[in-house]
């Protein structure tokens, strides 16, 4: 029996339509390894309409007091709450993490929009009396027009709304290309924002690859890119974007470490390690991808990762009962991480853990890998330097915490490291010299939330202004600086009187 496909509309200007006329790219999900919808991949025509969708809506919005912007996103959070799990399914669905891992993508975007209800608060500018003598100062924060923001596979409900909520919320209008591999999640999100009331034309949604990317990073009237993805397509959308006069923002890949002390407690540094390698089946910009095992640590840590790793539950994450970790985005990415595994071992790795020979009989053409440990790699290997995003945790052996944090600085991304110690000057001495953006201590995925930026570092982040927080509100908002001087109460002032000389 073949499943019926499910729809993936555009949306322009306020209105859903499907568009046949162009190539499409399937939508599977991953544990099935079932087609379940075509995205169709539009064209710079289709961008051009949902930019001019968006210009024509930004007068009227822009014009629209804070406040109203604000209540449209309360209606919007209420009923992403009210939708909470059929969201959280739909990610899902199409992504094919657990539903517990879900159900925190969709909480972590309803907190963005929490965050960008307060947007009266959060414009507000600020003022001086007699900066000079009769002369006063003030800032106020204008948005910037319209926006566009390009999104990855790995968080389908909370990474675009790490973008929109706020550039909206500020004023401006939005066009969202959302990964083509997980489009569905989008759909319904934007369906619950028009839903909410927001003004047709406000936000756009079109579908597609390079072809979408390129014309809205060279369209006239796009004032600002927000990209999140690989370090190669960041680099690119930064150096495209900004040649052409945008403001750009683009969080890329990364590889972080977990430093694990000889003095960690053993239990709480296991758990941080596994659910930082292999949460979301390790396909998270923050993964844990690599541990590292410091003095003595690997005598008292190792053993107990290796037999904890050993029982993770693969398996489809579509049904009840829900297994510990779910099938990867698609078979080439599997084959991609079964690859480098392979890979791993050539040069040298061992394999206390190995993943590659997973059988899931419930759902045999599901894209499976599990979880996997690769010991005494080194920082030559390839697994070590490329980022695999999969269920593989490397370990790596340093003979104390300087080693450790000079091998990690080496690295050329930038996002989280973390350090499980009871050490208190260990610690302190970590989140000091460590090179990057988020630090955790005893915390495995020191990923920040809503009201902080999403502080990518080095290769990790290509821009100046993160979003997520007060960032993500300059990010998107010019800021107006006005001196005022006033020489007279003016002709008809009858009731002010002169000062007295
Ligand atoms: P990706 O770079 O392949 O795709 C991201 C987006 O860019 C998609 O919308 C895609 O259609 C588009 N795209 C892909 N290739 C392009 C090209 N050549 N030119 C123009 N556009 C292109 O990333 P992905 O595989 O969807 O997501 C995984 C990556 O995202 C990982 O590297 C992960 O670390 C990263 N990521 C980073 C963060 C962060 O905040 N730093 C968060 C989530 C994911």
């Amino acid at each position: 029996m073949i499943a019926t496909l499910e729809p993936c509309p555009v949306w322009f200007g306020g209105e859903w339509r499907h568009v046949n006329s162009v190539p499409t790219t399937p939508v599977h999900n991953p544990s099935t390894g079932e087609v379940i919808a075509e995205a169709p991949l539009c064209t710079a025509a289709h961008v051009n309409e949902a930019v001019e969708a968006a210009a024509a809506a930004f007068p009227a919005w822009m014009e629209t007091p804070a406040v109203e912007r604000a209540r449209v996103l309360f209606k919007f959070k209420t009923l992403l709450e009210e939708n909470f799990e059929d969201l959280a399914r739909c990610t899902t669905r199409e992504h094919g993490k657990t539903l517990v891992e879900s159900r925190g993508d969709v909480k972590r975007g309803i907190e963005m929009v929490e965050f960008a209800c307060g947007v009266p608060s959060l414009l507000m500018g600020e003022s001086l009396e007699n900066l000079a003598r009769g002369i006063d100062c003030d800032t106020i924060r204008q948005p910037l027009g319209v926006c566009a923001g390009i999104t990855p596979f790995n968080f389908p409900c909370m990474v675009p709304l790490w973008m929109y909520p706020v550039a909206i919320a500020c004023g401006n209008t939005f066009v969202l290309k959302p990964s083509e591999k997980v489009p569905l999640t989008s759909v319904k999100v934007a369906k619950l924002f028009e839903q909410a009331g927001l003004p047709k034309g406000v936000l756009n949604l079109v579908h597609g690859g390079r072809e979408v990317v390129d014309a809205l990073l060279t369209h006239p009237r796009v004032k600002a890119i927000s990209f999140v993805g690989s370090t190669p397509v960041a680099r690119h959308i930064y150096e495209t974007g900004t040649k052409h006069g945008k403001r750009v923002q683009a969080n890329g890949g990364a590889k972080n470490f977990v430093l694990v002390m000889p003095d960690a407690d053993v239990d709480h540094s296991v758990r941080g390690v596994m659910e930082a390698a292999f949460g979301c089946a390790g396909e998270r910009c923050m993964a844990g991808s690599t541990a590292v095992v410091i003095g003595g640590a690997e005598k008292s840590v190792l053993p107990t990762l290796v037999e904890a790793t050993r029982r993770i539950k693969v398996g489809p994450t579509d049904r009840d009962p829900q297994p510990d970790m779910g099938a990867v985005i698609t078979r080439q990415h599997r084959d991609r991480v079964l690859h480098l595994i392979e890979t791993g071992v050539k040069e040298g790795a061992r394999i206390p853990a190995d993943g590659r020979g997973v059988k899931v009989s419930e759902a045999p053409n599901g894209f499976y890998v599990g979880a996997t440990i690769l010991d005494h790699v080194q920082p030559v290997m390839t697994v070590a330097r490329e980022e695999v995003f999969g269920p593989v945790l490397n370990v790596m052996h340093m003979e104390d915490l300087d080693a450790a944090i000079e091998m990690a600085n080496r690295s050329p991304y930038g996002n989280g490291a973390s350090i499980f110690t009871r050490s208190g000057k260990a610690a302190r001495e970590f989140k000091h010299r460590i090179r990057c953006g988020m630090v955790g201590i005893n915390i495995g995925v020191p990923a920040s939330m809503a009201w902080f930026p999403f502080n990518g570092w080095n290769d990790s982040f290509f821009g100046d202004l993160h979003m997520q927080g007060r960032e993500g509100v300059q990010f998107f908002t010019h800021q107006k600086v006005t001196m005022s001087r006033w020489f007279s109460f003016g002709e008809g002032d009858v009731w002010h009187r002169e000062p007295q000389k």
